[in-house]
């Protein structure tokens, strides 16, 4: 569902990305390592059309987005979630506003049950149904971040695109996350790409594995087939920090 090909992205001197290829697979979790600045957000940026590549092509639902009009791009949008890194809620609004905003704005003719249904449902899947309505400064942070998947959930997103879905987060808040973001592509169909510096959220998380080194992916496989046997020094210094 997504095809990154020879992909290549500078910022001034510096060359990020050089040579990219990367495929997502329809209904797998594919997880993106590599350390602070190798370029991961870039990479996803460019996914969903917020930068665009020097060189090199990215597909995404077989759409080349580089080339897309805004019209198309915006239709294209509503088919991926897209979780940001530090994605906020909107803290004026209640968790259910939250959910209801992406829906009003993008569905018309939908009738206040069958969005309460939505939202309930949602709701119900993060676990967190009693929070309707409450404000996002009553909740905990990780309460924050599941109303933050199920707010990019509502659209029903065919891919889903998770920026560090841990950070910042207890390992068993952490461990939530990562079962959700398992439940998500089980309930709702997904194919997802998570980017995550937690090797606990990788295993957990990934069907396979892809280490962004130095502008390229370098090992993509089974966590087995990249981590605990990895002979470049420095996939094997991440996984032994790790664990
Ligand atoms: P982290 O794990 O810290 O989130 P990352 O791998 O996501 O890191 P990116 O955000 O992709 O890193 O950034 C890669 C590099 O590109 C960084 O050096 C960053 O400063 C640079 N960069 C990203 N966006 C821009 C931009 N719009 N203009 C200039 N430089 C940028
Ligand atoms: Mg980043």
């Amino acid at each position: 569902v997504i095809e990154a090909r020879n992909l290549m992205k500078s910022f001034g001197d510096l060359d990020v990305l050089k040579g990219v290829d990367l495929d997502l697979l329809k209904g797998e979790n594919l997880v993106v390592l590599g350390k602070s600045g190798s370029g991961k957000s870039v990479l996803i940026k460019i996914m969903v059309g917020l930068l665009k590549q020097d060189s090199g092509a990215m597909r995404v639902l077989g759409k080349d987005v580089a080339n897309l009009g805004v019209k198309e791009l915006n239709k294209l949008r509503l088919k991926i979630g897209f979780s940001f890194q530090n994605s906020a809620l909107y803290d004026s609004m209640t968790v259910k506003e939250n959910l209801e905003f992406p829906l009003v704005r993008n569905i018309k003719n939908l009738s206040r049950k069958e969005k309460d249904k939505k939202i309930e449902g949602l709701l119900d899947s993060v676990g967190l149904p009693q929070s309707i309505n409450q404000m996002p400064s009553e909740l905990s942070g990780g309460q924050k971040k599941r109303i933050g998947v199920a707010r990019t959930l509502i659209l029903e997103p065919e891919i889903m695109l998770y920026d560090e879905p841990t950070a910042g987060l207890d390992p068993i808040t952490c461990m939530d996350i990562n079962n959700l973001i398992v439940q998500v592509r089980e309930e709702y169909n997904t194919s997802s790409i998570v980017i995550t510096h937690d090797l606990t959220c990788a295993k957990v998380t990934g069907d396979r594995q892809a280490v962004l080194l130095d502008g390229q992916f370098d090992a993509v496989g089974t966590f087995e087939e990249v981590f605990p046997h990895a002979e470049d020094k420095r996939i094997k210094s991440f996984y032994d920090y790790n664990f």
